[in-house]
């Protein structure tokens, strides 16, 4: 039976170190971490993820600004919103929350948002510096930079020797997983909706990261045995055990069956989930320090 990794727990330690780091940079500069989350529209499941978003700002002792605009906020009231919060020194971090409603395009919105402040990491600039091998001077998408932190700690940092697959390949996950992956000496393979005979592929991977948005796609004829594996999906299923009308949230991996073969694996939820809000966390940190020239923590 594989080691459940417990994201919960690995997030908690991020977050306590977020906590500290804050602390001293408050009591030492005079500055508090500031995070600007901007949400637009009435989904509720956005509604949920930024209001845990700001629920964790002001656990690690940040100045948490939320910004709940109009279902008909116009693309202009939008950019003039970052506009302000990219001026604003009190901020340190820019988040707009995604998807946006249909009528606007959320690409120039986030590449309007400055470098430094992007805190989600999506931004041209911090992703070129991922595709440059740059880990250092940037800032890194949250997920992936989340995900690899559970990697790194079943692994070790040198993944020297060790194959890993990574299913899918969005700008928000996929492309950036890889590259943190290959940075780390992995041998990369990046699958996607194209790829022939997946479960081949996914056989020969020491590291399985699953990132497609497809229930149970994973099975366990596609585990090498004693693999790492990483789920990074997030779907919501009917489950009538738990009563009419209600649902589950599962991964992209058959989870028990997986369980079985592999030597480490994600549960959803409580595996990569907490670790992007932690990671969140930890670059708004890393953004306030640099904002003030100090020497930035690290995670
Ligand atoms: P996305 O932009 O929709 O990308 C999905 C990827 O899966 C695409 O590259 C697609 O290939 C590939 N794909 C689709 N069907 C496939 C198939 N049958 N076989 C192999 N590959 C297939 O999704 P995303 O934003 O990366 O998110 C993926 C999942 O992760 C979602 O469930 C999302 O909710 C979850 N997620 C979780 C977190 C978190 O905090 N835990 C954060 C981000 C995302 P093509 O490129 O060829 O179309």
């Amino acid at each position: 039976m594989a080691r459940i990794i417990d994201g919960k727990q690995t997030a908690a330690t991020v977050t306590d170190t977020v906590a500290e780091a804050a602390a001293t940079l408050e009591r030492e500069a005079g500055v508090k971490p500031g995070l600007a989350v901007v949400i637009v529209g009435n989904d509720p499941a956005s509604h949920a993820y930024v209001n845990a978003k700001s629920r964790m700002a002001k656990q690690c002792g940040f100045n948490s600004m939320q910004y709940s605009l109009a279902e008909e906020t116009t693309q202009d009231e939008l950019e003039s919103l970052v506009a302000k919060l990219n001026a604003d020194p009190a901020v340190h971090g820019i988040l707009v929350q995604l998807p946006l409603p249909r009528h606007l395009d959320s690409e120039p919105v986030i590449q309007s948002i400055r470098p430094e402040k992007d805190v989600d990491g999506l931004n041209v600039v911090n992703a070129g510096k991922v595709a440059s091998g740059d880990l250092a001077s940037g800032l890194v998408s949250c997920t992936p930079a989340g995900a690899m932190i559970l990697v790194r700690n079943i692994h070790g940092s040198d993944l020297s020797g060790l194959n890993a697959v990574v299913i899918g390949r969005s700008n928000l996950f996929g492309k950036p997983m890889a590259l943190l992956l290959l940075a780390g000496n992995a041998t990369v393979t990046m699958a996607h909706s194209r790829t022939k005979d997946l479960a081949a592929i996914c056989r020969q991977a020491d590291i399985l990261v699953a990132a497609v948005g497809r229930p149970f796609m994973v099975r366990q004829d596609w585990v090498k045995p004693g693999a790492t594996i990483i789920d990074v999906g997030i779907n919501r299923i009917d489950a009538p055990e738990k009563g009419e009308g209600k649902t589950r949230l599962v991964g992209d991996v058959a989870f028990d069956e997986c369980a079985e073969v592999a030597g480490a694996i994600t549960p959803v939820p409580g595996g990569v989930g907490p670790m992007t809000i932690a990671m969140l966390m930890a670059n708004t940190v890393v953004a306030a320090y640099r904002s003030v020239g100090r020497p930035i923590p690290s995670f």
